[in-house]
């Protein structure tokens, strides 16, 4: 009788494991610098490790369930700790890359029973906004999205008009 031995698949490559998390994070942030190192060159290092670090400890960790059953909290003990009062919170969303990290951040949020809501980081307030509310900042993000790729455009015919004259 034979046994027969899984092989690993090709092209499936694995980084050995480290003592912890940031070690881990560190050695996926050298792999990167040396395999992207334009890439890497923008980037903040030590804030890169941080980030990296963090999503591989939620990654490695089993999502707690919301005691509630709301299906899109993520259940954090922290914020359903006190009996009284339960801050249900979903995934947060935002946006990283070498212009900042947790830029635009938004979850969706709910004080015990009251109604759901979005919160958005605004200016580091995180007002929670009804429906009509969210309608208004996805309509006035849409029109700055306009005005980011108008200032992109400038950018790109200047730099073009620069060479031109050198
Ligand atoms: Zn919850």
């Amino acid at each position: 009788m034979s046994t027969t031995v899984p092989t690993p698949e090709a092209g499936i490559q694995t980084v050995p494991a480290a003592p912890t998390y940031r070690e881990l994070a560190e050695m996926v942030v050298a792999r990167i610098t040396r395999e992207m190192p334009a890439f890497a060159a923008k980037l903040n290092q030590a804030e890169f490790v941080t980030l990296v670090t963090r999503s591989l400890q939620r990654a490695a960790r089993p999502a707690p369930m919301c005691p509630d059953g709301r299906t899109w909290c993520t259940g954090d003990p922290a914020s359903h700790a006190d009996p009284r009062e339960h801050v249900h919170r979903g995934p947060e969303q935002s946006m990283n890359g070498v212009y900042g990290f947790d830029v635009m951040a938004a979850h969706l949020v709910q004080w015990n029973d009251d109604a759901v809501q979005l919160a958005f980081v605004g200016m580091g307030e995180w007002p929670d906004l009804d429906l009509k509310q969210a309608d208004e900042l996805v309509d006035d993000m849409a029109a700055h999205l306009d005005r980011l790729r108008a200032l992109r455009g400038q950018l790109a015919a200047l730099q073009t008009a620069t060479k031109t004259v050198r």
